[in-house]
C-alpha cells in the first residue's frame, strides 16, 4: 500500500511511524511534514488547504490511502478532492467535518441525536451573548464558533474577560454551561456505518501546571486511563458515536475517518464538551504508541467502508505518555528558529520543526516536540518520557511537569 500523510504536526509524525512500522505499507509520503517526518517518510512540498494540489500529488505518487491530519483541510473539503479523483481518503468531507468546523453545527447534531452534552446557547451579537452569560452564570464557557486551532474557547469567572472574548470572536459565539469533572477523549474510526473506538486518553489542556494559565492544543497526553469504569468506552459507542454518526448518515453527509469525542466525566454522567473531525494531538502520540494492530490496514478500512469486516484490536500491554514541549511565548506569538538539542531521539516526536541544510533541527511553531514513551506501568511510562525530555534543549522552552502525575501516583 501506497500512503500519503498530508499535514506537519506531531500527530502526522505519529502516523508517520505508526504506518512505517506496518509491513503493507510500501511507500509513504508526507507534504508538507516537518523534520521527523523527513526521517521516515519521502518529503513533499503542498499547501495542505488546496484539494485539487493535495489530489494532484496524490495521483502523482500514485497512492492507494491519502490520510488528512489537521482539520482544517477537512474542512475545507479537501478530503471530498481527494475521492473525486478516484483515491482512497482518510478524513471527512467537508460538510461532515463541520461537526468540528461550527460548535453551532455540532450542537444541531447532538440535540438531534439525543446525544449528552453541554447546555449552550448559540449568540449572534453582545446583546444576546450578555444574556447568555446572565442565564448560565459563571464561571463562563465562551466558545469562538469556527476553527481556532485550540484557542477558540475561554473558560473564566471574570465576567469581563467573557465578554471581551465573544466581541473577538467576531462572528458567531456558542455560551455554555460549565462542565466540571475529569475531561477523556475517545477516538472512534468510522466509515460512516460501523464505529470502532480506540483506547480513551487524556490530554493537559493548559499551559501551567495544575491546570492553570490560558488554553492550548494540548501539553501532554496519556493513555490508558485505569480509572474510568468497566464499560466506559462500550457506553460512549452506544450513547455518543453511533447516534451521532447515524444522524449524519440521515442528513446525507456520512462522515468516515476520526471521530473524536471530547468528554467531561460529570457528577450527572459523562458529557460531550466538543467534537473533532481528526486525530487529536497530542493523544495521537500515547494511542498509537499502543496499538498493535498495523495501522494501514485499519485506516483503509474506514476510508473504504469495510470496517465491520475488520479484525478486533490489538493493543500493548503497559502505558503511554507524552509529553509536550513548546516554544517560548506559546500559547501567543511563538518564538521560531531556536536550534534544538536532542530532537533526534527516538520517540522524540516532531511538531513545529525543520532542518538546517547543516543538519541542525531549528524550533518552526509553537508546539514543537512531544517527548513520548511506553512503559509496563503509567509511571514507568511517565518518568521514560520527562527523560526524554530533560534530553532536549530548547532555549525558551516551556513544558508541564505534572503530566499524568495524578494518575500515576506520583
Ligand atoms: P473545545 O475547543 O470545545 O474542545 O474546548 C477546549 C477546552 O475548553 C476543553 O477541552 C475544555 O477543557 C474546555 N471547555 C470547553 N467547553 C467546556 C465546558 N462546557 N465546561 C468546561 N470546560 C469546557
Amino acid at each position: 500500500m501506497r500512503v500519503l500523510v498530508v499535514g506537519s504536526g506531531a500527530r502526522e509524525h505519529a502516523l508517520c511511524l505508526a504506518l512505517a512500522a506496518d509491513p503493507a505499507v510500501t511507500a509513504l509520503v508526507c507534504a508538507p511534514g516537518n523534520a521527523g517526518t523527513a526521517a521516515v517518510a519521502e518529503q513533499r512540498g503542498v499547501d495542505p488547504l488546496d484539494g485539487a494540489a493535495v489530489a494532484r500529488l496524490a495521483a502523482d505518487v500514485a497512492a492507494d490511502l491519502v490520510v488528512i491530519g489537521p482539520e482544517a483541510p477537512l474542512v475545507a473539503g479537501v478530503a471530498d478532492a481527494v475521492r473525486a479523483a478516484g483515491i482512497a481518503c482518510f478524513g471527512p468531507s467537508g460538510q461532515a467535518a463541520q461537526l468540528e468546523g461550527s460548535k453551532a453545527f455540532a450542537k444541531a447534531v447532538m440535540a438531534a441525536a439525543g446525544v449528552p452534552t453541554a447546555a449552550a446557547r448559540v449568540c449572534a451579537g453582545e446583546a444576546d451573548a450578555t444574556a447568555a452569560l446572565e442565564e448560565f452564570g459563571p464561571p463562563y464557557v465562551v466558545k469562538d464558533d469556527g476553527l481556532a486551532a485550540g484557542k477558540g474557547v475561554v473558560v473564566t469567572a471574570d465576567r469581563e474577560a467573557a465578554l471581551a472574548h465573544a466581541r473577538a470572536c467576531r462572528g458567531t459565539v456558542v455560551i455554555e454551561e460549565f462542565l466540571d469533572g475529569p475531561e477523556v477523549s475517545l477516538f472512534c474510526l468510522t466509515d460512516g456505518t460501523s464505529v470502532v473506538p480506540l483506547l480513551p486518553a487524556q490530554d493537559f489542556k493548559r499551559i501551567g501546571d495544575g491546570d492553570t494559565g490560558p488554553n492550548t492544543g494540548g501539553m501532554g497526553a496519556y493513555a490508558p486511563l485505569d480509572w474510568l469504569p468497566a464499560g466506559f468506552t462500550d457506553s460512549i459507542v452506544d450513547t455518543v458515536a453511533t447516534p451521532t454518526v447515524a444522524e449524519l448518515r440521515r442528513r446525507g453527509t456520512p462522515f468516515t475517518g476520526l471521530l473524536y469525542i471530547g468528554l467531561a466525566i460529570t457528577g450527572r454522567g459523562p458529557r460531550v464538551v466538543e467534537f473533532n473531525a481528526r486525530f487529536g494531538d497530542p493523544e495521537t502520540q500515547v494511542v498509537l504508541a499502543l496499538l498493535e494492530t498495523p495501522l494501514a490496514g485499519l485506516l483503509h478500512a474506514t476510508a473504504t467502508g469495510t470496517l465491520a469486516a475488520h479484525p478486533p484490536l490489538q493493543w500493548k500491554d503497559g502505558a503511554a505518555v507524552t509529553v509536550v514541549v513548546a516554544a517560548a511565548n506559546y500559547p501567543g506569538t511563538p518564538r521560531t528558529g531556536d536550534v534544538i538539542t536532542g530532537a533526534d531521539q527516538p520517540g522524540v516526536i516532531h511538531a513545529g520543526t525543520r532542518r538546517r541544510d547543516d543538519g541542525a533541527v531549528l524550533s518552526a511553531g509553537g508546539r514543537v516536540l512531544s517527548a513520548t514513551a511506553t512503559g509496563a506501568t503509567l509511571a514507568e511510562a511517565r518518568a521514560a518520557a520527562y527523560a526524554l525530555v530533560a534530553r532536549i534543549d530548547l532555549p525558551g522552552g516551556q513544558y508541564r511537569t505534572d503530566i499524568a502525575a495524578r494518575a500515576a501516583g506520583s
